[in-house]
């Protein structure tokens, strides 16, 4: 006789950061340490829970006509989803379905090859220098797809405009997805590149420089041609996606450029003084360009200094990982919390 349980698809899943109910200083999931833009608050009080009655806009009308409006795309070059984690998801599924293996490198987002396995895609890891640099000659091979996170997480390492668009050109023949998660802490976005390329899909968040973690909101930007194969993916699983409520706390956000500007400049302010606090205390501190640091001591090991900060209830992330397992990903917190960070470090490290 056969068991059920032989019927029940195992998986290994992605392990996101703790979210504790406690107080603590918390940098372990690259969240915003600033509120959203004014304009968000004032959606959430004005809204009206009647119109809960009703199924949001399945077409996200909303958000995508703002969010076309502020990159200079059409709204039929906007796919929004539930956190960048939906739009990439959906991506996945739309875009790497040719049967060959996809590629990604070693180091980067531990959510690729959790969709992989789920979606059943094969794939093909690259290693990262010891530098952490991703090495292009590496995409240059026949493949399903190509996917790069830029900045690059865990390593904080971003590439140039440059740099993706030899990508895209030496990939012409798939679809390649560039995650822009931290873009916005970094020199510039590769969406000009989209006038020239239709293999090319971007991806976006509003859970980093727009503190809009808890909203879930993200997007991609495309060709219509590939934003209309998504939705078309995405309605065959689930066509309400979106609430009101999210797509209009994330049109609010757009109109406060000035506010987006002064947050993410604070962010990056307080990121350079941290790579230099980190260096000063004997830590290696690649050049971030993201609201992260990753960072590694010669003579303290990783894990011990992560279970310390955590005793102290400062909590940062330690992926317990080949190649990385020396390393802790800090996310940038206000100054405040920083300098609480960098005394109880110095006090860690001289133990
Ligand atoms: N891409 C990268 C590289 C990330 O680090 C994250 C954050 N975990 C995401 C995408 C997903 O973020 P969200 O779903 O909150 O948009």
């Amino acid at each position: 006789m056969s068991d059920f349980r032989d019927k029940i698809r195992r998986i290994t899943p992605y392990v996101p950061g703790e979210q504790p109910k406690e107080k603590v200083i918390k940098l372990n999931t690259n969240e915003n340490p600033y509120p959203p833009a004014p304009e968000v608050q004032k959606i959430k009080e004005a809204m009206d829970c009647g119109t809960l009655r009703m199924y949001p806009d399945p077409n996200g009308t909303t958000i995508r006509t703002a969010l076309a409006e502020y990159h200079g795309v059409t709204p039929d070059q906007v796919f929004a989803g539930v956190g960048s984690d939906d739009v990439l998801a959906t991506a996945f599924l739309t875009f790497f379905a040719g049967g060959e293996p996809i590629l990604f490198p070693d180091i980067t987002y531990s959510f690729y090859d959790v969709w992989a396995d789920l979606f059943r895609i094969p794939y093909k890891t690259c290693p990262v220098g010891n530098d952490f640099r991703i090495n292009l000659d590496d995409y240059k091979e026949p493949n399903g797809g190509v996917i790069i996170a830029n900045p690059n997480a865990p390593t904080t390492i971003y590439e140039p405009v440059e740099w993706i668009e030899e990508l895209v050109r030496n990939n012409s023949e798939s679809v390649v997805i560039v995650d822009e998660a931290y873009i916005d802490f970094a020199p510039e976005s590769a969406l000009p590149l989209l006038k020239k390329y239709e293999n090319l899909v971007i991806v976006r968040t509003y859970s980093k420089s727009r503190s809009m973690a808890g909203a879930r909101l993200g997007y991609a930007i495309a060709s219509k041609e590939l934003i209309d194969a998504m939705y078309a993916v995405r309605n065959s699983y689930n066509s309400y996606t979106l609430t009101t409520l999210v797509e209009d706390m994330g049109a609010a956000s757009l109109k406060d450029e000035a506010y987006f500007k002064e947050t993410v400049g604070k962010v990056v302010a307080t990121r350079e003084r941290a790579k230099e606090k980190f260096r000063e205390l004997g830590f290696i501190c690649p050049d971030s360009q993201a609201n992260f640091l990753f960072v590694s001591h010669p003579t303290v090991s990783a894990k011990k200094i992560f279970e310390e900060l955590r005793e102290r209830k400062i909590f940062v992330r330690f992926f317990n990982k080949p190649r990385i397992n020396e390393y802790l990903r800090v996310t940038i917190g206000t100054d405040e919390e920083m300098d609480t960070l960098f005394k109880n470090l110095a006090l860690i490290i001289k133990e």
